[in-house]
């Protein structure tokens, strides 16, 4: 059984209030590969250290603090997901494997390649760049295409 979090399910809440506009706990387990009772658990743990507040019919809501970090969270998962398409991972794995990724690298290392992807970003030539590399990637087979869904 895999333990997440609580980083992980405030980014599922987050995606879930997105997706959906409501929460619900069926909803997170489902997402996270998780027990309802370890859902529940981290509800009430959510709601103690003021991320979120839940209540029993009303559903989940964020507070300030909650939106705050989950923001956090989302805006690290896209930068993320950005640099590894830059690198040429195709998006469903980048998507994947940011997730991964942004848990369990240092918050230094994180902070090293969000900043790379910034300065990529700033560059005057910053489309040609990628595409350049696109190339390279393709000349020596390495360019993942997308796989079919
Ligand atoms: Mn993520």
């Amino acid at each position: 059984m895999t333990t997440r979090n609580v980083e992980d399910y405030l980014e599922v809440i987050w995606d879930l209030q997105d997706e959906k506009g409501y929460i619900k706990a069926k909803d997170i387990a489902y997402k996270l590969e998780v027990t309802r009772p370890s859902v529940s658990e981290m509800i009430r743990k959510l709601s103690e250290n003021g991320y979120i507040v839940y209540e029993k019919y009303g559903g989940i809501i964020f507070t300030g603090k909650g939106k705050k970090l989950a923001q956090e969270i989302k805006k690290r998962h896209t930068l993320l997901v950005e640099f590894l398409k830059i690198i040429g991972v195709d998006e469903q794995n980048a998507q994947q494997d940011a997730c991964k990724l942004e848990h369990d690298i240092s918050p230094k290392t994180i902070n090293c390649l969000l900043e790379f992807v910034e300065f990529i970003n700033l560059l005057p030539e910053s489309f040609k760049w990628r595409e350049n590399f696109k190339k390279y990637l393709e000349e020596r087979g390495l360019l993942h295409k997308e796989r079919k869904k």
